[in-house]
């Protein structure tokens, strides 16, 4: 009798820019792949794999036969320290320095295959957007390439737009007084889907009067791979934004709405995988129990993700602000989250709040955001942050940073209905009365309201549209090139 052959499993290598924003959805990407039947190799910096280690401890990166994690260096000089790499250094050295370990890995992992049962040959690379060197792997490799944005589709074409915006002369700034003299207020209408936004509202990378900077390079280097690609992903559902993502669709390879992730993949339902995580800080799980003693709606979350920094002065108006709001606050301080030294907190300040607030480093958020006493959440507006917080129907103050934090907030403020913008330059009083308005306030109900109707429509989409584009995706990665 003939021998029968079977089907090869497919093969994916995810790997994802190595910043916490990042690295969480990418997980939840891969995850969902292996539970459809991929094999699949997670691709961590050495940095940040130590940092994961260290944080989760081996469990979360032992993996399973077929779930495999592998590590490149980032190019970066060799460093301990437990905080958050310089961003355009990153960019730098994963755009020039990582092609070479990636495609050297690629091919250990396809000699690996030659002599073992149990690892297929790589079939497809699952690559972050802004690690499109990829591309020439892929390419090389002949295989299929998903390029994934892990922005919304409204940064994302903001980003899109930054060669157009260079050859109408609008960026780079044609001087420093530009940044303040009211220049960035003007209202643009060359994006589509985003009528009246101002110079201001789009990614940040192009408040710059240099030329040469690094990251709008960047940004032109890797939106101009992303057509490059077999498909665009994003995590971000059709209703929430149909026209950025229609106009994203005229200018490239099909994109696929494919979120909010941490829905879809609550159906894994694998306790192995369950281990495996991504917290690159120890997460205090002991805020979910103070949570727990809390009436529904009563607590603002406060929070700024993992890679804002501002300076100890800024701290200080937001504990004071927080503090004279006389709301209930849970407010997580990331280690490096001040500037020069560690954070400060004024003694009267700890002192007058101690009995209706909490302070923590890192904590699970989405159990957080999910948790019926979480009333609003004071954020930065990063995208993860966003959409966990649209999806559980909790409306925002939004202190956006950097990058497309600007264009996430300019749109959860005019589009969504569930925002309020805090001044750039940070005053107490401005804290205060937001976050009153956003707990107590009839605007914050309003916001509430509306908060939940995204989050029916984002309900909805994890059994309707995203769950068939992931669908669509499955069929790019399996189609063979
Ligand atoms: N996060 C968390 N605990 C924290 C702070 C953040 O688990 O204390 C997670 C959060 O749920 C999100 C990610 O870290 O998934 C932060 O990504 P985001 O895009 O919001 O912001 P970034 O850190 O990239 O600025």
């Amino acid at each position: 009798m003939g021998s029968i052959s079977m089907p090869e499993k497919p093969h994916a290598v995810c790997i994802p820019y190595p910043a916490q924003g990042h690295i969480n959805p990418m997980l939840k990407l891969a995850k969902l792949l292996h539970h459809r039947g991929f094999h699949i190799t997670f691709v961590n910096t050495e940095f940040n794999h130590k940092r994961l280690l260290k944080s989760r401890g081996p469990d979360s990166l032992n993996g399973l036969p077929s779930f495999q994690f592998k590590t490149i260096p980032d190019g970066l000089p060799p460093s301990d320290i437990d905080a958050t790499q310089d961003i355009p250094s990153l960019c730098k050295s994963t755009s020039s320095y990582c092609i070479g370990p990636f495609k050297e890995l690629l091919a250990r992992i396809n000699d690996e295959a030659k002599s073992s049962s149990q690892i297929p040959p790589v079939s497809c690379i699952v690559s972050d957007g802004v690690m499109s060197f990829t591309v020439e792997a892929a390419e090389e490799l002949g295989v299929p390439e998903i390029l994934f944005w892990t922005t919304s589709a409204c940064g994302f074409l903001g980003y899109m737009h930054y060669r157009q915006l260079i050859e109408k002369g609008l960026i780079p700034l044609k001087d420093e007084s530009d940044l303040t003299n009211g220049y960035l207020e003007q209202k643009l209408d060359c994006i589509p889907g985003m009528k009246d936004i101002r110079l201001r509202d789009l990614p940040s990378f192009l408040r710059t009067t240099n030329p040469d900077e690094y990251m709008i390079e960047f940004v032109l280097q890797e939106t101009g791979r992303a057509k490059k690609a077999s498909a665009i992903v994003l995590n971000t559902y059709e209703k929430l934004e149909p026209d950025t993502l229609s106009a994203l669709s005229s200018i490239l390879p099909p994109v696929y709405s494919i979120g909010p992730l941490h829905f879809l993949q609550e159906r894994v339902n694998d306790e192995s995988l369950a281990l495996l995580g991504s917290n690159l800080w120890k997460e205090e799980t002991e805020c979910l129990d103070w949570l727990d003693t809390k009436d529904p709606n009563s607590v603002v979350y406060v929070n700024f993700g993992s890679i804002t920094v501002m300076t100890p002065d800024q701290l200080v108006e937001f504990a004071w602000g927080l503090g004279n709001s006389e709301q209930t606050f849970l407010w997580v301080i990331r280690p490096d989250l001040v500037s020069g030294d560690s954070a400060i907190l004024p003694p009267d300040f700890l002192e007058e709040t101690k009995e209706r607030s909490l302070l923590c480093n890192w904590c699970p958020q989405e159990k957080v955001l999910k948790h019926p006493a979480v009333g609003g959440f004071l954020t930065h507006s990063g995208w993860n942050s966003t959409l966990e917080s649209i999806s559980f129907g909790k409306p925002m103050v939004c202190w956006p940073f950097f990058a497309e934090q600007q264009t996430n907030c300019w749109f959860s403020c005019t589009q969504w209905g569930i925002g309020m913008e805090i001044d750039p330059n940070v005053k107490r009083n401005e804290v205060e009365s937001l976050v009153r308005e956003l707990m107590v306030g009839e605007k914050g109900k309003e916001m509430k309201k509306n908060a939940l109707e995204w989050k029916r429509k984002a309900d909805e989409a994890v059994n309707g549209s995203s769950e068939s584009n992931l669908e669509k995706v499955i069929e790019v990665l399996l189609q063979s090139k």
